[in-house]
């Protein structure tokens, strides 16, 4: 039986860098495989880009209702491997299909996406990844302490050269950072609370 397997990390672990590349290997290798991403991550639109330049356009956007296992089954069937870039923003049930489609036709799919959100909760996507992949496969980057980096802060621009901390309530669980107002710090949990701690008392001294 082929294998549902999770590449997790934090942000700027080298996900998206790493499935271009595994995608590149396996056609060189001759093999057939497609690439998808969820609609709702509309940095580069329907392209899978990574930091360090490379991209490659998906074979299918997901939408919240697209069923996996009916999308395959239909258009995918003769493909070996199956790879799926910020797949923490799949929808739950989107992951149980993937498993049907790794167990029924013996394609391998690969997931590649954040374990949490900027306020360290899974998100469905990835709860539901880390409940049934087969493999599960960490990928480490590290904190500017030279810890290694687990959770990730979002910020917002608030003046020039000034970026605050978002805390609980105060934003979405799905922003996508675009370098401009919005961006996303990786940390190890010790830095990871200073910061929040930080963040906490300046909001508390302006009030
Ligand atoms: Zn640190």
């Amino acid at each position: 039986m082929a294998k549902l397997k999770f590449y997790y990390g934090a942000m700027n672990c080298g996900k998206s860098t790493l499935l271009l590349q595994r995608a590149y290997n396996y056609e060189e290798r001759g093999m057939h495989i497609a690439t998808f991403k969820p609609a709702v991550d509309t940095k580069g639109d329907n392209k899978i880009v990574s930091r360090i330049g490379a991209e490659r356009t998906v074979d299918h956007l997901l939408t919240a209702t697209d069923n996996f296992y009916t999308l395959v089954k239909e258009n995918y069937f003769a493909r070996q491997c199956l790879l799926i870039d910020e797949a923490q923003f799949l929808q739950a049930e989107q992951v149980d299909q993937a498993l049907r489609v790794a167990s029924s036709f013996n394609i391998r799919v690969e997931c590649y996406g954040l374990r949490t959100d900027y306020l360290t909760h899974s998100f469905p996507g990835s709860r539901r990844l880390l409940e049934l992949a087969d493999e599960l496969i960490e990928m480490e980057s590290r904190c500017s302490c030279g810890n290694k980096a687990t959770l990730q802060a979002r910020f917002r621009k608030q003046g020039i050269g000034h970026f605050e901390m978002i805390l609980d309530g105060e934003g979405p669980q799905v922003e996508i950072d675009n370098q401009e107002n919005i961006c996303y710090i990786s940390y190890c949990p010790k830095c990871y609370l200073e910061k929040k701690e930080e963040a906490i008392q300046k909001k508390l001294s302006k009030e």
